[in-house]
């Protein structure tokens, strides 16, 4: 069977005839050209940390070179144009301007920087759903010991996914946000970003997408998806390097979104007693940074961009796809994802093992994978009996070989 077959037939239940541009044969060749760790090992951590990618490796190294030959400021000033790249690039990634992107250590600060921008008042309300990732949560948890806020979370439908009826019927005058994490960490669901938009939208809600898992893995769109905030890092999906991310403000929402820290990069000083917020998104970010790490990221993207994200979304899928239906076929296997839609996010467990016991036998064999815990997912894994799931996640560089030859040797195990 095709890759392109598979993802027909997992959408088989939806009755269309699909045509599904992917990446060629050729394509796949050069990615993994462009990818110096997959002759040692099969790497499905991907929703960990994508495997480097060297043109964006390659930025980062000439970068700290420069650094390290020119100083540092100096070596910033000569790079310019590839700290420029990040902004354009991420921004033809989700369809938004450049000014609209703030470059944040990670996506966690960058949702962090959101999120606490919101002036929450007592009685406020907010709205999300079992797929929110752990440290989001957590910080509804805070703002509600701080600002005594309601946290409604809205149930799965019968595929797994948020509940689009009673997320609707959710909202009350006191609702203040919806926050949706796209795909979670611990599971194959793609969430239905643009039909949480729709709604948000017309009860005029401000909306905050927690893109981390779906950037770089599915194409994203923010006029489609209706989002008036984003954030997302860049060693997941996107194969940029660690130590990355990035938010997406809208500038609808810039003037209600105040930042929590500010310094010389997000304000200007205009006397002893004032000073403003810079007019764009970059009010979010600090000055000092990780330069090489912007450029780095963003050549990373441009890479995805080169490709085409609704191809590499496609054989993302497909992929999983592919591993979701040999695994179904492996004695003693159970899968785990749910979800109307699934991605390259594959969880399931072992007869007889623990998700961590089947992982180290994994890595014996230089094939990586990662283990989801429950104490990560409190709302969703517990739920559901489970402690926590072994999570394989693969990407358009791995290939159907390498799916095989991982559920031989799982299957061995078994
Ligand atoms: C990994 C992850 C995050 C956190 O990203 P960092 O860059 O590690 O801060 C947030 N949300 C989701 C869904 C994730 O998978």
């Amino acid at each position: 069977m095709q890759v392109s077959d598979l993802l027909i037939a997992e959408n088989a239940k939806l009755k269309v005839i699909m045509i599904v541009p992917s990446l060629s044969n050729q394509d796949v060749a050069a990615m993994r050209d462009d990818t110096p760790g997959v002759g040692q090992l099969i790497h499905f951590n991907n929703a960990g940390t994508g495997l480097a990618l060297r043109p964006a490796l390659d930025a980062v190294k000439e970068h700290l070179d420069l650094e390290a030959t020119l100083g540092g400021y100096e070596a910033a000033s000569a790079n310019s144009a590839g700290m420029d790249a990040f902004y354009t690039s991420l921004a033809a990634l989700i369809g938004s301007k450049p000014h609209e992107i703030a470059y944040i250590e990670n996506a966690t600060r960058a949702w962090d920087m959101a999120f606490y921008g919101i002036d929450f008042r007592e009685g406020d309300r907010i709205i999300t759903g079992r797929a929110e990732y752990v440290s989001n949560y957590v910080a509804f948890l805070q703002m509600k010991k701080r600002k005594n806020i309601e946290i409604d979370l809205i149930e799965d439908d019968a595929n797994g996914q948020i509940d689009l009826a009673a997320l609707k019927a959710a909202i009350t005058p006191k609702t203040r946000l919806v926050a949706l994490t796209h795909i979670p960490t611990f599971s194959g669901l793609i969430n239905p970003a643009e039909d949480v938009g729709e709604i948000a939208r017309s009860a005029k809600l401000l909306y905050l997408l927690d893109a981390c898992q779906s950037a770089g893995q599915i194409p994203l769109n923010i006029g489609e998806i209706g989002c008036h905030m984003l954030s997302g890092t860049g060693r997941k999906y996107l194969r940029g390097p660690r130590g990355t991310g990035f938010l997406y403000v809208s500038d609808d929402v810039l003037d209600q979104i105040e930042p929590p820290f500010i310094d010389l990069q997000s304000a200007n000083w205009l006397d002893d007693n004032s000073y403003e917020l810079v007019p764009h998104a970059m009010r979010f970010e600090t000055w000092e940074r990780y330069v090489a790490g912007q450029i780095g990221l963003g050549v990373a993207v441009g890479y995805a961009i080169g490709y085409g994200m609704e191809r590499i979304g496609n054989r993302i899928c497909a992929l999983g796809a592919q591993l979701r239906t040999e695994l179904s076929a492996v004695k003693g296997v159970t899968l785990h994802d749910k979800g109307a839609r699934k991605g390259g996010i594959v969880t399931f467990t072992v007869d007889g093992e623990t998700p961590a016991q089947t992982q180290a036998r994994l890595s014996s064999a230089q094939i990586n994978v990662s283990v989801s815990k429950g104490t990560s997912a409190q709302i969703d894994l517990p739920h559901r009996g489970l402690d926590s799931v072994v999570r394989a996640s693969v990407h358009a560089f791995n290939t159907e070989e390498e799916i095989e030859r991982f559920v031989k040797v799982l299957g061995n195990m078994a």
